[in-house]
């Protein structure tokens, strides 16, 4: 299949291209388009030309064409599915069918859920002396950066709210993992008019010529600290806005009298969701001594009973990680587990390398000063800590720059909620992890980033606010 980048309305070829690798045979899975400075330049000037149409129209006519664009999405399933399992690795189905097709339905629930919403005026005063009114108005061109792991999912969300509030938008996939998105932007041109969404594809040089560029107005980035730092750099020169979402090491506290039998599927889905390539996934957990021995042997169980493999083999229950890179991250972090005495329960070793393939792996006998607990580590590898003292427990959780989500397990809803309130974190769940929805404000605080995803707050980040002050003539 040939793939082009979508530029003021037109499927176009790359100045050249480069190759994207299948993870799960390391074979090339495509050429793919990649667009030079001139091009993204081009899609820009398209974007800021589209602007004035765009925002003129109302929110009830702009949803209109992102239901259609929904439809089409849709109707284009079968296929995006499998470009997402060729090219990022996950399953087609998958552990408790989180794999494309999740990765699929989410796309369109956020689509559909995000467009259906409004930021209506408010009047703070109306009298015989004045009538204020707030309004929001767009901020113009959006560039908008998207990483790896769920490349559809997060262009949707990055996308949608930002074309709903009335701005225009240019999209840069990961180069590792370019191609969904580039069928998603030649689906949207048939929908949209011409300049409103662009897709250029490229390497970091394209995302750090976005983040500099002076007809954009805001960059919502979703990756690591270090880019994200980079970007907030770059974009201050023309005062860009910034909604950055920058990853986390989310801890989880299972307290004393945790029901251990009910809650172990649920710890297992939240750390392995998307084979652990996921921001706000479960990346360490505490547990109390009393109850360490049982979860950690009910943990080993659902994990003995997982198949990593090819992602298009439907008894696969997690397929490849998605590139060498991260691959090789996993494999130091095991080492130096390993090294430091650390306890494999399960997984720990590679045993097919025809693709990156790492095991679901269970470590215990470990503790903070780890690289594994200290640091991100994004793959199928989950340390688990005990801890005699709930104190101590909510200090380590805390000892991280990061900040993304955390959560607390417990039979006792007030006590966990406590705890929960103690967590310094952009989301914190009792007795779940991970979860997110189209309507609850979703983002990080420390080094995860800031601004909110979601819902009207997450509408709001993508506006500016204009108050109307107006008196008796
Ligand atoms: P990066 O942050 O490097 O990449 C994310 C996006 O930023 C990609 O589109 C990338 O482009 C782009 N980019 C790279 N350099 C720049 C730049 N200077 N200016 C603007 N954009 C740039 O993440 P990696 O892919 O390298 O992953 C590294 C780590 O990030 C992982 O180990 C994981 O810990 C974390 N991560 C977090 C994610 C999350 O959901 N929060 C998602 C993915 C990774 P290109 O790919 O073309 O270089």
């Amino acid at each position: 299949m040939n793939y082009h980048l979508t530029i003021n309305g037109q499927s176009v070829p790359g100045a050249s291209t480069f190759d994207v690798i299948n993870p799960a045979d390391k074979s090339v899975l495509a050429a793919a388009p990649k667009a030079s400075v001139e091009q993204l330049n081009n899609a820009v000037a398209a974007a800021k030309a589209a602007f004035p149409a765009w925002s003129a129209l109302s929110y009830e006519q702009r949803r209109e064409k992102l239901m259609a664009l929904a439809d089409a999405i849709e109707a284009a399933g079968g296929e995006l599915m499998q470009s997402l399992t060729q090219e990022q690795g996950k399953p087609m189905k998958g552990f408790a069918d989180m794999g494309s097709g999740f990765e699929f339905g989410g796309t369109l629930a956020w689509m559909r859920a995000t467009a259906s919403y409004d930021l209506p005026p408010e009047v703070i005063q109306d009298n015989d002396t004045a009538r204020i009114e707030l309004h929001r108005k767009p901020l113009g061109v959006v560039g908008s950066i998207t990483p790896w792991n769920y490349p559809l999912l997060i262009t949707v969300w990055h996308v949608i709210p930002a074309l709903l509030t009335g701005n225009t938008v240019v999209v840069k996939p990961s180069e590792m993992t370019p191609l969904t998105v580039l069928r998603f932007g030649e689906i949207a041109k048939d929908i949209l008019p011409p300049g409103v969404l662009n897709v250029v594809a490229g390497d970091g040089e394209i995302g750090a010529a976005i983040s500099s560029h002076p007809d954009i107005s805001k960059i919502v980035f979703t990756g690591s600290t270090p880019t994200g730092k980079a970007i907030m750099h770059s974009a201050a020169d023309n005062l860009k806005r910034l909604t950055l979402e920058l990853g986390g090491n989310d801890a989880g506290i299972v307290l004393a009298d945790a029901d251990i039998e009910a809650i172990a599927p649920k710890i297992f889905a939240t750390a392995f969701i998307n084979n652990g390539q996921t921001c706000a996934a479960l990346k360490r957990l505490y547990v109390h001594k009393s109850v360490h021995d049982q979860l950690c042997a009910a943990l080993t169980g659902i994990a003995k009973a997982m198949k990593t493999g090819n992602g298009m083999d439907e008894s696969s229950d997690f397929g490849p990680l998605q590139n060498e890179k991260q691959f090789n991250i996993v494999k130091e972090l095991a080492k130096d587990a390993k090294a430091r005495g650390a306890h494999f329960l399960c997984g720990g070793e590679v045993t097919d390398d025809s693709g990156y393939f790492y095991p679901v792996t269970l470590v215990n006998n470990i503790s903070d000063g780890a690289r594994l607990v200290d640091e991100e580590q994004f793959g199928p590898i989950l340390p688990i800590i005990k801890f005699n003292d709930v104190e101590d427990a909510i200090a380590r959780a805390n000892a991280s720059n990061n900040g993304l989500g955390g959560s607390v397990w417990s039979r006792d809803i007030a006590a966990a909620q406590q705890v929960a309130s103690r967590l310094e974190c952009g989301s914190a769940w009792v007795n779940h992890h991970a979860m997110i929805q189209p309507d609850a404000p979703f983002g990080g605080v420390k080094d995860s980033g800031f601004g909110v995803e979601f819902g009207e707050a997450g509408l709001k980040e993508f506006t500016s606010i204009q108050t109307v002050h107006i008196y008796p003539g």
